[in-house]
């Protein structure tokens, strides 16, 4: 997607704080972080979503969370840590490429919604 955001990142196109990388798969720091560690982990395969997961491409966003659970104990998160997936406006995502934030550093806010 030549226009997606995220699709520039993985391009290298707009820089980024790169935490994980593999042939599938990126994660790196948010730009606007909500908590002392603010990660997004992201396929690099366009997905706009988890309305779009599917059967063709259940492995790789399995592989977003295997990738989640890397960094968290990469970043030392051992009291705990949340992943968040916002999915369409109602929920506030902004960026139209399938993330996962991954969210510690502190004892965070319980509200869900
Ligand atoms: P959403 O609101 O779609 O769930 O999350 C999008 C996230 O992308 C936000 O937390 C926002 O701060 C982050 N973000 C937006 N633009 C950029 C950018 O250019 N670089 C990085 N590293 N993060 C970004
Ligand atoms: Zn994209």
């Amino acid at each position: 997607m030549s226009d997606c955001l995220f699709c520039k990142i993985i391009r290298g196109e707009i820089p980024s704080t790169k935490v994980y990388e593999d042939d599938s798969v990126l994660a790196f720091r948010d730009i606007n972080p909500q908590a002392p560690t603010h990660i997004l982990v992201i396929p690099k395969t366009h997905i706009s979503g988890v309305s779009e997961i599917c059967a063709q491409n259940a492995s790789i966003a399995a592989h977003c969370l295997e990738v989640c659970a890397m960094v968290a104990k990469q970043e030392q998160l051992d009291g705990g840590f949340r992943v968040v997936s916002n999915c369409g406006a109602d929920a506030g995502q902004t960026v139209n490429h399938l993330h996962f934030h991954v969210l510690g550093g502190k004892v965070l806010n319980t509200d869900m919604a």
